[in-house]
């Protein structure tokens, strides 16, 4: 069987007195593209966010390539080969294209290549090479996702974390962004991505997890859970 890149095993996380996640395990495996689904409030940034120490887990453990991560102080965790796309993208406005796909190298231990690595990019999103000297905050929010995530694929992470890359965005932008993910998975990233939208996100994936409350409540292929019952009629608008 193949090793987990990712394992997440038990794990409690609280804010203050307040636990929100209450043992979540799930992993995934190099190649694949895992999505964990969920409503708003489930726990699903939080899960993320504590991949990176911030916060810190309460109880159990993240495995990372064999490595326990759990402690790895949160400035550290990116070189290791871990890169989130957060949720609102965080761009830098004031700053042009190129200069934040840049940013994207600060996590990177080795810094070299960076022109192979950009015409890479600009390949899967060629709005952006049209852009490349446009002030960030001036780009359409389905652009700034996409930069978003071309910085973050210039971390030359070895597995890509998204938060809700959907959010706010029309159907066919989702969709166009669904399908260069697909690419990248296709090149050989490995992806876990955090979606409400998860008609999308289900199509996408090879296995897929619900968050309920905190907690792990099902678990499948994609596909599969898209024609789960339970799913539609509690993430798809089905009755
Ligand atoms: P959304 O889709 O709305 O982002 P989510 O599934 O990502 O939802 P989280 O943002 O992880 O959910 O929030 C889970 C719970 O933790 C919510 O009840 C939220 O109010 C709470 N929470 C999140 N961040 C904090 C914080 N910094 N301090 C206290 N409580 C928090």
């Amino acid at each position: 069987m193949t090793q987990p890149l990712l394992a997440i095993e038990n794990l409690k996380v609280a804010y203050g007195p307040t636990e929100v996640l209450h043992g979540v395990s799930l992993d995934v495996k190099p190649g694949e593209i895992v999505t964990l689904i969920g409503s708003n409030g489930a726990g699903k940034t939080t899960l993320l966010k504590s991949l990176f120490g911030a916060p810190r887990a309460r109880d159990g453990r993240v495995i990372f390539r064999g490595e326990d991560i759990t402690e790895v102080p949160t400035h550290r965790v990116a070189r290791r080969g871990l890169s989130l796309v957060p949720e609102g993208r965080h761009i830098f406005p004031a700053m042009s294209v190129v200069e934040n796909l840049k940013m994207g190298l600060t996590s990177r231990p080795n810094p070299t290549g960076v022109d192979e690595d950009l015409a890479t990019i600009f390949k899967l999103f060629p709005r952006l090479e049209e852009r490349k000297l446009q002030r960030a905050g001036t780009l359409s929010g389905g652009e700034q996702q996409m930069l978003a995530i071309g910085r973050s694929l210039m971390a030359k992470p070895e597995l890509l974390l998204l938060d809700e890359p959907s959010l706010g965005l029309a159907p066919l932008v989702v969709k166009a962004i669904f399908e260069t993910l697909k690419k990248v998975a296709g090149q050989g990233m490995t992806i876990f991505l955090v979606e409400q939208n998860a008609n999308q996100a289900l199509r996408l994936a090879d296995r897929a997890y619900v968050l309920t409350n905190g907690r792990i409540t099902l678990t499948g292929q994609g596909l599969e859970l898209l024609a789960n019952k339970d799913v539609q009629k509690a993430y798809l608008g089905g009755h």
